[in-house]
Order: C-alpha cells, then sequence, then structure tokens
C-alpha cells in the first residue's frame, strides 16, 4: 500500500511571502491543536515532519481512523500534483471546454498533452507560461486553467499532510481565512 497525501496549496502566495505565511500558517495548525509543532520523523521522503496535534479530528470531515503521518510544509516554485496518474482533461478557464490529454484507455494524447507540457516546464523554469485553448483559441495563464480531479496547482507554498482522512471543507475555509483569505486548492493522491 502507498502513502496518501493531501496538499493545501496557497494559490496566491508569492516567492517573496510564502516563508512568512508558511510560518503563519504553522502556527495556526499547532494553536488550533490540529499539528504539533515539534518535528519528528513522520514524512516519507523527509527526515522530519510535524506529527497530528491532539485536536487533529477538527481538520477532518469523518475521523473514522487516525492520521499516521504528519506535515511537510513546502516553500518555492512548485508544481504540486496527485502523484500516481495524471490529469484525464484539461479545461480552458475562458470558454469551460474540456482538452482531452489521455484516451479513455490512459494513452496520451501527444498533440493535446504537449502543449501542457511545455507551459508546465516553463512555469516551472520562470514561474510564468500560457496554454492557448485548441476550441477557443485564447491563450490564458496556465495557472488559470482547471484540470480533472484537480490533479495540478501551480504555487509557491504547500501543505502536504501525509496519511490524513479527508480535510473537511469547513477546515479548509478556516485554514484559507488564516492564510488572510487566500485562494487555496487542494492536491491528493498516493506515491
Ligand atoms: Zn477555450
Amino acid at each position: 500500500m502507498g502513502s496518501h497525501f493531501q496538499t493545501v496549496v496557497d494559490l496566491d502566495a508569492t516567492q517573496a511571502d510564502a516563508p512568512t505565511l508558511a510560518t503563519s500558517g504553522l502556527d495556526w495548525l499547532v494553536k488550533e491543536g490540529i499539528v504539533r509543532a515539534e518535528l519528528t520523523n513522520c514524512v516519507l521522503g523527509v527526515p522530519l515532519g510535524h506529527p497530528p496535534g491532539p485536536l487533529w479530528a477538527k481538520a477532518v470531515g469523518q475521523a473514522d481512523w487516525e492520521p499516521s503521518d504528519g506535515l511537510k510544509i513546502e516553500t518555492g516554485r512548485t508544481v504540486f500534483h496527485g502523484g500516481q496518474g495524471d490529469a484525464m482533461f484539461a479545461v480552458c478557464p475562458h470558454c469551460a471546454g474540456r482538452v482531452d490529454l489521455y484516451t479513455d484507455e490512459w494513452d496520451v494524447i501527444e498533440a493535446a498533452w504537449e502543449p501542457f507540457g511545455k507551459a508546465i516546464e516553463t512555469w516551472h523554469n520562470t514561474g510564468g507560461a500560457a496554454v492557448t485553448c485548441p476550441r477557443c483559441r485564447r491563450a490564458s495563464d496556465l495557472t488559470e486553467w482547471t484540470w480533472d480531479d484537480d490533479y495540478y496547482a501551480f504555487g509557491y507554498l504547500g501543505f502536504e499532510f501525509w496519511d490524513w482522512p479527508e480535510f473537511s471543507p469547513s477546515f479548509l475555509e478556516r485554514f484559507a481565512r488564516a492564510l488572510g483569505g487566500h485562494r487555496m486548492a487542494l492536491v491528493g493522491g498516493k506515491f
């Protein structure tokens, strides 16, 4: 069995303010009792993370099992994604047209995928990229596109929780408020 993760991505954090926001986000989570301030060996692939706090259940929809692992905070320009698999399609922010990236059998549709793959690479290198919609022919910022299963999020700050039950919408709203009312995305998956 792989490890599951849920990453709360702050879509409005910038390169410059991500470290400060990381600290204030962590402070809020600790104050709420959702994670502990200390660092322990509780996150896959990194030596130290913040383990679940005494009131972790406040953050989840159904507390039917205990989170086994902790929180890792990611700062810096990051292509957040859902781990295993990929987005089957992307949705244009202008025309809401769906651009299929894979067939129903999960064969990649190269011609459709290529401009997105290039844009993701460019965004990773520079922090800016656009994709022209094959349907309406308008170019949109890569970060404005939406994805099948919310597979991708592009940003500078992510709170990555390992092996927690699914977060509740009210927790995500409160967390967003604690971060100054920023727009948040939830990316989840398995490694
Ligand atoms: Zn379009």
